[in-house]
This record gives C-alpha cells, sequence and structure tokens, in this order.
C-alpha cells in the first residue's frame, strides 16, 4: 500500500507540475518538526468542552502559552461561544471530523463528508487546514481523501494515554518527557467516547499542564503548529495504520 502513496507521489515531480511539489510533500503525515529551538506544540482533540476548554484556556493564557485545538464539528455547533474564544486567543483550530468515526471504518463519501461538516463549522471561526483522523487511525486511501479534501495531516510524536484516568503526578512526568524541541504532542480537552469510567473528567491534565507550563516557562515556547512548521523543518511519515 506504502507504494502507492509513493507512486502517486512521484508522478506529478516527473511531469514537472512544480506547483505541486509542496502538495505532494503533504502526502505524509506531519508527526513532528526537525528544529534545534526550544519549541513545541501542544494539541487538543476532542472539544470544545463546555467546562474544561475554558478552563484550559485560561491557563494557556496566563502563561502566555499557544496551542492548537483539533476540534469535533458537532461540539462547535453546541458551543460556538467557547469556539470562538479559541481563535480571539490566538490558538489554532483544526479539523477533527464531524462526528468522530474511524477514518477506516467509513466509506469514502462518508470520510469527505465528516471533513466538510466540519470545515464548514469552523470556517466561521477562523478555522484552518490541518486535519488529525481519530485515534490516528489511517488507510491509504482515508489519507488520500483527506488530500483530496485539501487538509494536512497532522498526527504526533507524542501522547500520554490521557483517555484513561490517571494521577495529575503521573501525566506531569509523562508531558514533561514529551517535551523535545519540535514535538507534537496530543491532550484532550474532552473524551467522545470514554472507555472507561471517569475519563471524561479533564482535572488531571489541566493540573499537568498548569504545572509545566509554570515549570518550563522561559525554557521552553509553547506554539501552534502551524508555528511550529516556521521554526523548521516537517518530518512526515507514512502513518497507515490500517
Ligand atoms: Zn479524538
Amino acid at each position: 500500500m506504502l507504494r502507492t502513496v509513493l507512486h502517486l507521489a512521484a508522478a506529478p515531480i516527473a511531469l514537472g507540475r512544480v506547483a505541486t511539489a509542496s502538495r505532494v510533500r503533504r502526502l505524509g503525515t506531519l508527526v513532528s518538526v526537525d528544529t534545534g529551538e526550544p519549541v513545541v506544540a501542544l494539541t487538543f482533540d476532542d472539544g470544545p468542552h463546555p467546562e474544561y476548554t475554558p478552563r484550559l484556556l485560561d491557563i494557556l493564557r496566563r502563561h502566555d502559552a499557544r496551542a492548537t485545538f483539533f476540534v469535533i464539528g458537532e461540539r462547535v455547533a453546541e458551543h460556538p461561544g467557547v469556539t470562538a474564544r479559541i481563535t480571539q486567543e490566538g490558538h489554532v483550530l483544526a479539523n477533527h471530523t464531524w462526528s468522530h468515526p474511524r477514518m477506516t471504518d467509513v466509506t469514502g463519501e462518508s470520510r469527505r463528508e465528516e471533513i466538510r461538516r466540519c470545515a464548514e463549522a469552523i470556517a466561521p471561526f477562523g478555522g484552518v487546514r490541518l486535519f488529525r483522523p481519530p485515534q490516528g487511525r489511517q488507510s491509504v486511501s482515508s489519507r488520500m481523501d483527506v488530500h483530496r479534501m485539501d487538509h494536512d495531516c497532522v498526527a504526533w510524536s507524542a501522547h500520554l494515554e490521557d483517555w484513561l484516568p490517571q494521577s495529575p503526578a503521573a501525566l506531569t512526568a509523562r508531558l514533561r518527557a514529551a517535551l523535545t524541541p519540535g514535538a507534537i504532542v496530543v491532550l484532550h480537552d474532552a473524551i467522545w467516547d470514554p472507555m472507561v469510567e471517569g475519563a471524561e473528567n479533564r482535572d488531571a491534565v489541566l493540573d499537568a499542564v498548569e504545572v509545566i507550563l509554570t515549570e518550563m516557562s522561559g525554557h521552553m515556547r509553547f506554539v501552534t503548529v502551524p508555528e511550529l512548521l516556521v521554526a523548521g523543518v516537517g518530518n512526515r511519515k507514512p502513518w497507515i495504520t490500517a
């Protein structure tokens, strides 16, 4: 399957269509950025949430940190006020589908509809064409659908398994360990479909973010994914899970 992607990637260059070169490069899925600068992109999935997202925005504002929010379209429709705050306060609003299906489990038509509806939901708030597949699940054909919908695909270099209940101390230690230059870290300001009881509670995540932002003040900058891409060269991988 990988060979298919490489073949498709090579074709436009062979035809000399220089303008498509950047689009071809984007066929890989962004996992981190190669940079010597002390910059990290914190990303928050599955929101916006009416309680946790405003609390998180307060923490980020106090520490002059920026983040990228991969939101679910249905939740944007339910919480437009919180959504508006995200971009008003300098963060990036990005696409995590309309209703969070595994992209590998639905038809191509459904995938494109999920991306399109979320894109329409976030557009009035200044949302951008960055996409993260739910649970990071991706096939060659789902990746091509993202490309067809003219979105760039963003995965991560580290996650903290924060969809499982953990103590603030444990999450803080894992977050600290994830902070290498150019890292893209996945966190959740909401949980779409909690696998275990209590997982929807985000208090420990908010505590960990507060502790780390305090600790790293003056040592590390917390930026959006587009800002991270300005600081270095994107590290892109096939990221095919099915
Ligand atoms: Zn998700």
